[in-house]
């Protein structure tokens, strides 16, 4: 087990093109870090410069404080679990996890305890005169796993392993790897796109665009407090919204009418001529279920709910809506860049399971007004960025953080519902398994 530390690490191909820009990213011993964001945001390119495979071009990279950038993969005894992990299929679980040891040409003594220590902490025991055929999807990822902890590695590096797995399979092996993580207590760098892994998986979260950092943060921050748009667009499922507005003297023209900033939002946003607000689905509501007592603190709207998803325990209403032409072309850009697959002009919005609102009616919405973001449009920048209190992992104004100081109170976003992260980490766990497909590797 080490920490890892990235210092300025830079990483230009041969053929001029810059895929790792100048990262700074410090990985404690045992912490768990994903790396996320859209396809050729440099992301394997990163993971592949830690474990070795991939030249460093510029910078420093230290495990366990010691800089490794010239040594070779084998010498920085890391352990990677690739998207195709395979496992020897005619050998036996035993033989598959002692194979590392076998080639390093340790004692049988030593090796039996070795393989029979990582079968214990892994529950493999029954399973270790069996052949890689006869295990479930999940029992081959702790096959996976049980190489690398034979070989007493310092650290775990995962790149997409969850990516070739249907969408069952996919949550109980996230369960799974969170769950081996924690019990192992092993630094690891887990690389993937899907933002629901990353948000469920890690301790902290960096988001990569374009080869730069955007943010590091805990996914709860990340979520709530997100540094930018690209941030905050790529976060979240279904996206945050994005309304282009107008705002002055503490109130924003949108599409869907005026609404009144808090007085926080207010100071910080001044007057603009265009600014994006950003809102995320479970911020709105059928107005017709909203307290009296909460409505003024938010936008009460007529909207034509288009189509209405209907999922059980909750659902979503679509609503169109026009923006001005450069508006639009600079949404649909950003969802580009976002790889989504979103269409930007049109409203999401989560309804309570009591919503009663139809499709193709004209229903009355609300906005909570002290959840929403207002982002710049050129630099992207979150102008109403909060300052997280370290025991919340929450965000808070400065003056919310004082009253919280003061009344010893969670402040304002101990909120009415549940936060859609918890509640796709439930998913996770709930998911069943399916036992098939394959896979592991290690360097
Ligand atoms: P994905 O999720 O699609 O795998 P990624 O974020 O892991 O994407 P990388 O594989 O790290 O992306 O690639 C980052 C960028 O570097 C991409 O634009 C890619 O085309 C480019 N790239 C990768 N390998 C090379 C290479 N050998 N020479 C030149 N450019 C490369």
């Amino acid at each position: 087990m080490a920490p890892i530390t990235m210092k300025h690490l830079t990483k230009v191909y041969g053929d001029g093109f810059h895929a790792v820009k100048d990262v700074d990213l410090d990985i404690a011993d045992g912490e768990f870090v994903i790396l996320v964001g859209p396809s050729g945001c440099g992301k394997s390119t990163l993971l592949r410069m830690i474990v070795g495979l991939e030249d460093i071009t510029d910078g420093e990279l230290l495990i366990d404080g010691e800089q490794v950038n010239e040594k070779a993969p084998r010498d920085r005894n890391l352990a990677m679990v690739f998207q195709n992990y395979a496992l020897y299929p005619h050998l036996t679980v035993y033989e598959n996890i002692a194979f590392p040891l076998r080639l390093a040409k340790v004692d049988d003594k030593e090796l039996d305890q070795r393989v029979r220590k990582a079968s214990d902490v892994l529950e493999l025991d029954e399973h270790l005169e069996r052949k890689p055929a006869n295990l479930s999807g999940g029992q081959r990822q702790r096959v996976a796993m049980g190489r690398a902890i034979v070989r007493d590695a310092k650290a775990f590096l995962f790149d997409e392993p969850l990516s070739n797995l249907d969408a069952k399979l996919r949550g109980q092996m996230r369960t799974e790897i969170s769950r081996l993580q924690k019990r192992l207590g092993i630094t690891t760098v887990y690389v993937t796109h899907d933002q629901v892994e990353a948000l469920t998986l890690g301790d902290r979260v960096a988001v990569l665009r374009k080869g730069a950092l955007q943010q590091v943060a805990a996914p709860r921050e990340l979520y709530e407090q997100p540094v930018n748009l690209f941030v905050a667009g790529f976060i979240g499922s279904p996206p945050m919204n994005f309304l282009p507005a107008k705002v002055s003297g503490g109130v924003a023209e949108t599409p869907f009418g005026e609404a009144r900033l808090t007085p926080e939002m207010a100071e910080r946003v001044g007057d603009r001529d265009m600014v994006i607000l950003g809102a995320r689905p479970e911020h709105f509501e059928d107005a017709s279920v909203v307290d009296d007592a909460l409505k003024d603190k938010g936008m009460t709207f007529p909207a034509t709910v288009d189509v209405i998803e209907w999922l059980g325990n909750e659902q979503y209403a679509y609503v169109p809506f026009e923006a001005a032409d450069a508006v639009e072309k600079q949404l649909e850009e950003l969802d580009r860049e976002l790889d989504g697959e979103a269409m930007r002009t049109q409203l999401v919005v989560s309804l309570d399971g009591a919503s009663r609102i139809a499709e193709g009616e004209e229903a009355q919405l609300w906005l909570d007004m002290r959840r929403v973001h207002f982002f710049d449009p050129e630099s992207g920048d979150n102008l109403t960025l909060r300052e997280v209190d370290d025991t919340t992992g929450q965000g808070s104004s400065p003056r919310e953080s004082q009253e919280r100081a003061e009344h010893g109170t969670e402040g304002r976003h101990s909120a009415e519902r549940p936060d859609p992260a918890d509640a796709r980490a439930s998913d996770g766990s709930r998911a069943a398994s399916d036992p098939r497909d394959s896979s592991e590797n290690a360097t």
